[in-house]
């Protein structure tokens, strides 16, 4: 039933601390991915950033967990909701290294974000302005600030390595 895990061949990286930019705090998603990877998942990270902080990190777990609700962001989002004790998460903002899919993009509008950062834009299941645009729906009120492309080379890198090696691994 289980397969043989994909090492995987992508180090962490070490960004500045002095630096507390969106490529700073995107670096940090891109650990988590990696740590996915690491636990036979798929290499998908986010990080919530709060007052200049992390807040929540978390990757995908939704092999290891058998949910299909375990993706980084909800997962983040539950953790950072905790940390300050509030769900409804006014001035944060999320890092993820993969567009959102319906279902995370719908939480972060629930969750009032004020900024959805994301790394690689997807097409099939993005709905931050890949495949939809949740964050356009005419009659809500509150809208997110969406950034995309940010440290987007290195998160689809290791994005296609992972399923290409993947591919390899079943041959
Ligand atoms: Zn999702």
């Amino acid at each position: 039933m289980s397969e043989p895990k994909l090492d995987c061949p992508f180090p962490k990286v070490f960004p500045s601390q002095f630096l507390r930019d969106d490529i700073f705090f995107m670096s940090l998603a891109y650990n988590q991915a990696i740590d996915a990877w690491r636990d036979d998942e798929v290499p998908v990270g986010a990080i919530i950033e709060h007052g200049g902080e992390v807040i929540a990190s978390a990757h995908n777990q939704v092999d290891g967990s058998l949910d299909p609700t375990a993706h980084a962001e909800i997962l983040a989002m539950t953790k950072a909701a905790r940390a300050i004790g509030d769900w409804r998460l006014t001035g944060a903002t999320l890092y993820v290294t993969k567009e959102p899919c319906p279902m995370c993009s719908g939480a972060a509008l629930m969750g009032r974000f004020k900024r959805v950062v994301y790394a690689v834009g997807d097409p099939k299941m993005g709905c931050l302005g890949g495949a939809t645009d949740l964050n356009a729906l005419p009659r809500v009120n509150h809208h997110i600030e969406i950034s995309g492309g940010v440290f987007e080379e290195e998160c689809r890198e290791l994005l296609q390595a992972y399923f290409r090696l993947k591919r390899l691994d079943k041959e």
